[in-house]
């Protein structure tokens, strides 16, 4: 979170634009057309701060959020007040006092015949439906929704919800069979509003558009359409301090392992983050950064607290020059692929130990 206190000459700086997020969350409401566009901010707001983030697409006019978890809905309202839905997709914990009439005024999404029980014995209204149509994570299925179907009408539902698993593979055959199975179950339910498109599922056509969609890693800059042009803005940038530049002759090994070995005389750069950061052991070897324009590679193994450059070929770098880890110029996109993973988990890996800054929307 942000304080007051100077930057210190060694600490990680994480700036997180929130314009840049309330644009891409405009974008993304200029697409589908069927109904508003949702704020997902679980695990807080993939890495970015859910209150920060949520206040300032609170502000541009979105209405509806959606956690994971309860505790995270509890947060959020306190962050929002009262006034925007605040979803929460793994449901209430047996007897919470968050209903939508009452206590947090928090939506809980009902994932299972056990869940509904629960809300009718409870006597909570207002809730989420999911259904699934082709997770097999969490909502009830086909067989499921026919037992329950004819009798919800004193639940007061409020959205009937499905997930895709494949959005982010448009020629993906199970995203026609979700669209079908959605449109099924929405016709065992009349008159009950629909949210189906994640992110990746606002590019796929008409048959995923709904009343309600909820994306999350667009708004946070991760490309909703893998394999083509990423439509979204980059939002977040992690610069870190050259803490110490080292000049090493040729042969010599750096890190643990001693698993890099200088073929040249070269100038070593060790920049304080490492695994416990986020930055994760898997970019060992393999990790970028970005100095004064000019890519520089990881010297050998990520450490818990810190990483070593080969910036030999950025002669001009001198301690306290910043590098950028993940940003703008190595996108949490990029530095995924050299992780093996997603950008995703890039994002909801990175560590406390930042000083972060928002920049106002
Ligand atoms: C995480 C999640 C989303 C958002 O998915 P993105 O791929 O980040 O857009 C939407 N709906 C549900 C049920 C989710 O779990």
């Amino acid at each position: 979170m942000d304080t007051l206190r100077p930057l210190a000459a060694f600490e990680g700086e994480l700036v997180i634009d929130l314009g840049a997020i309330v644009a891409n969350w405009r974008d993304l409401s200029a697409r589908h057309a069927s109904g508003p566009v949702a704020g997902v901010v679980k695990a807080d707001g993939y890495g970015l701060g859910a209150a920060p983030v949520a206040r300032a697409l609170a502000e541009a006019g979105c209405r509806h959020f959606f956690v994971a978890q309860f505790a995270e809905g509890l947060a959020l309202r306190e962050a929002l007040g009262h006034g925007p839905m605040v979803g929460v997709l793994g449901g209430f914990p047996p007897n919470a006092d968050g209903g939508a009439d009452g206590g947090a005024g928090l939506t809980p999404v009902l994932n299972s015949p056990e869940d509904i029980a629960e809300a009718r014995a409870a006597g909570r209204t207002g809730a989420i439906l999911h259904v699934d149509t082709g997770m097999e994570r969490l909502g009830l299925n086909a067989a499921q929704l026919g037992a329950v179907a004819g009798d919800l009408a004193a639940l007061g539902l409020r959205y009937v919800m499905t997930h895709l698993a494949c959005a982010d593979e448009p020629a993906h055959p199970l995203n026609v069979v979700q669209a079908a199975r959605f449109a099924a179950a929405r016709a065992a339910l009349p008159g009950l509003p629909g949210s189906f498109a994640n992110s990746a599922g606002l590019f796929l056509g008409e048959a995923w558009a709904s009343d309600l969609a909820r994306p999350g890693c667009a708004l946070y800059g991760i490309n909703p359409t893998p394999g083509r042009p990423n439509p979204m803005r980059q939002v977040m940038r992690l610069t870190l301090p050259i803490l110490q530049v080292r000049q090493v002759p040729a042969g010599t090994s750096v890190g643990y392992g001693a698993t890099w070995t200088a073929a040249r005389p070269s100038r070593i750069a060790t920049i304080a983050a490492g695994y416990a950061d986020g930055y994760l052991r898997a970019l060992s070897g393999k990790g970028i950064g970005v100095l004064h324009g000019v890519a520089v590679p990881l010297a050998g193994r990520v450490s818990m607290d810190l990483i070593t450059l080969d910036i030999t070929d950025a002669p001009e770098a001198r301690p306290g020059d910043r590098v950028e880890l993940v940003g703008p110029a190595q996108t949490p996109d990029q530095v995924a692929a050299l992780a093996g993973t997603i950008g995703y988990e890039i994002l909801t890996s990175l560590g406390a130990r930042y000083r972060r800054r928002y920049l106002p929307a």
